[in-house]
């Protein structure tokens, strides 16, 4: 959790500074979809930890 904020706020660094840095039209959309890409990848992986999560709880959860 603490590990998915951290990424999170280290990729909006990299995109603010990219953004920043970009000189071209072309270079302000390619910083976008870099950061898009990533900031995408990033949540996947975090709301795949997060299912894990809740799937080891329920297992411990009689049906009834
Ligand atoms: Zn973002």
């Amino acid at each position: 959790m603490a590990g998915y904020t951290s990424d999170v706020a280290k990729s909006h660094k990299k995109f603010t500074a990219a953004l920043n840095r970009a000189k071209t039209r072309q270079a302000c959309l390619s910083a976008y979809w870099k950061h898009k890409k990533e900031h995408e990848n990033l949540l996947k992986k975090h709301l795949k930890e997060e299912l894990a999560d809740v799937n080891k709880k329920k297992a411990k959860i009689p049906y009834r």
